[in-house]
């Protein structure tokens, strides 16, 4: 009898932490099981860098059209695991990008418009600046202006994500190594102040171009130079006009940012139209994106596989477009719907690979994807 209620007793104790587990509990535990099984398979028992890709808007559908109509193929199915994310911001069930991003870069869910501050409109350290604080090589690429919701994020700390020219200006406090995105003008004809952004990079070191001036894989390029590229002066344009910077700009970064520490790289890498087509309820314009973003992913799979040391992962920040793939369609030739030119609160899927990939599996909220790559980082550092 004893004995019973001893075994009862443990059994209530076990219950009630199980139910009262942390996330970060939870994620400590789920370390453990990643050391063991990934350092068979060959990786690093950490990671090292880390390289996030986001597919902006990148729902299950958005994948979908994109496989059917790249001949039933995506780089995507390379990845050993997969989870899903609850994409819903603090004061909305359907996120924005701002939201959704900073959820990703700080680890807090805020308001829809919040770039890196949190709900009393406070800024959160993100984990590209945790990154340069460990002595971490950082960069972003991006497929809309570097100042857009989603690299911002990263980096900047203002209350709306319209404030484009402040948003510009964050990019001066943090000594972020490399980045390749459009806006320009909000760096060199900025109306809010007379300052020359692009100007004071260069003065502040970094190697600094642009497309008027020459192509970005003819750039100049020092790793022991920070280095900045603008693709255009606003909006870059569509892949279905020409754009295809994404890949040799992924390329280039990785290569880059090996090189620039020793102490690793943190790298975000955003395909930014895929939302854009799902806005616009334009499905060629999201599957042609979506193969450009997923093109990309090949490539930094490669350098992964090759690395063992980089933990990948890419998901999305939302939905967009409540698109969806109907009767008519084949393999190859697709009949779409959409059921709004806004997002959805769909649960989001997480890719992930490399050294701690095990711990994105499973559902959780997006702000657990911060906490995953931020104990990746304190392991290693
Ligand atoms: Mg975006
Ligand atoms: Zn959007």
């Amino acid at each position: 009898m004893k004995n019973l209620m001893y075994l009862l007793i443990c059994f209530l104790m076990i219950a009630c932490n199980n139910s009262e587990v942390s996330d970060t509990a939870h994620d400590r535990n789920e370390v453990k099981g990643t050391l063991v099984s990934y350092s068979e398979e060959g990786f690093a028992p950490i990671p090292k860098n880390i390289i996030l890709m986001i597919g902006d808007g990148m729902g299950i559908t958005q994948i979908s059209a994109g496989m059917y109509m790249n001949g039933n193929k995506l780089n995507l199915e390379r990845f050993p695991i997969i989870g899903l994310h609850k994409p819903y911001s603090s004061d909305n069930l359907i996120t924005d990008s701002a939201a959704g991003a900073t959820a990703f870069a700080c680890g807090v869910k805020t308001y829809n418009g919040a770039i890196g501050v949190n709900s009393d409109t406070m800024p959160v350290q993100s984990i590209l600046e945790i990154a340069e604080s460990k002595k971490m090589a950082t960069g972003l690429i991006s497929t809309s202006t570097i100042v857009h919701a989603t690299p911002a994020s990263f980096i900047a700390h203002q209350k709306d994500r319209k404030m484009y020219e402040e948003i510009a200006a964050d990019f001066m406090d943090t000594e972020i190594d490399f980045f390749v995105g459009g806006g320009k003008k909000y760096f060199d004809r900025r109306e809010t102040d007379d300052r020359n952004l692009y100007k004071e990079l260069e003065d502040n070191g970094y190697i600094v171009s642009d497309y008027f001036q020459n192509d970005l894989i003819k750039s100049e390029l020092s790793h022991k130079k920070n280095f900045a590229y603008f693709t255009a002066d606003n909006d870059p344009l569509m892949v279905s006009q020409g754009r295809d910077y994404l890949y040799a700009a992924t390329k280039m970064g990785m290569a880059f940012l090996r090189k620039h520490s020793q102490n690793g790289f943190f790298l975000m890498i955003e395909g930014s139209q895929i939302d854009w087509g799902g806005h616009a309820n334009d499905s060629d314009y999201i599957v042609t994106e979506m193969i450009d973003f997923d093109r990309t992913i090949g490539a930094v799979l490669d350098f992964a596989e090759r690395d063992k040391e980089t933990l990948v992962i890419v998901t999305a920040d939302h939905e967009t477009g409540g698109y969806s793939i109907i009767s008519g369609s084949r393999m190859d030739s697709l009949a779409t719907a959409f059921t709004t030119d806004y997002h959805t609160a769909d649960l989001i899927p997480v890719f992930a690979y490399g050294p701690g990939a095990r711990r994105f599996s499973g559902i959780y909220e997006n702000t657990a994807i911060f906490r995953k790559m931020k104990q990746a980082i304190n392991n290693h550092h």
